[in-house]
């Protein structure tokens, strides 16, 4: 999914247990991989990558998901969280560290790293290898998906 989805999903979770910061961290990364199980139509995407075929699309894709999910936590930042700034904090970095290993692994290949990389996409890939959807339909679910998150979080 995207980065942007994951950490505003993230943050949702955290404002759930706001004195709690390790919970949230814990909580964002447990929903990180269970989101990833829902079809989201970058599976394809991903090969691409992979093969060396649309290097260049999949790394724009990433740095205009990696700006929004800056923009959304500046706002969000600006809302004024009271105590819970932490906890929040800590479900957004929950939200977003397994794509932030994969990225890693990906760029750098550390060993140590290898079975994160295989445990992500396990999650990511137990439904969408064999039943995934369109990158449209899986961005336009993704947008009414945060749109709703975002009603909540705000
Ligand atoms: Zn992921």
């Amino acid at each position: 999914m995207f980065i942007t989805t994951h950490a505003v999903l993230g943050a949702l979770i955290a404002q759930q247990v706001p004195g709690n910061p390790f919970a949230a961290l814990v909580l964002g990364i447990a929903s990180h991989f269970i989101s990833d199980i829902i079809p989201h139509g970058d599976t394809n995407l991903y090969k691409d990558y992979v093969s060396g075929r649309r290097v260049k699309s999949s790394i724009a894709y990433v740095t205009i998901d990696g700006i929004l999910t800056t923009l959304f936590v500046l706002f969000l930042f600006n809302l004024g969280l009271g105590d819970s700034k932490l906890a929040i904090t800590m479900g957004i970095v929950g939200g977003v560290l397994p794509d932030f290993l994969v990225g890693i692994y990906e760029v750098l290949r550390i060993p140590g790293l290898k079975w994160f990389h295989r445990l992500h996409f396990f999650f990511h890939n137990m439904v969408s290898e064999r039943h995934d959807m369109t990158f449209a339909s899986g961005f336009a679910m993704q947008v009414m998906f945060l749109a709703g998150l975002l009603s909540l979080i705000v």
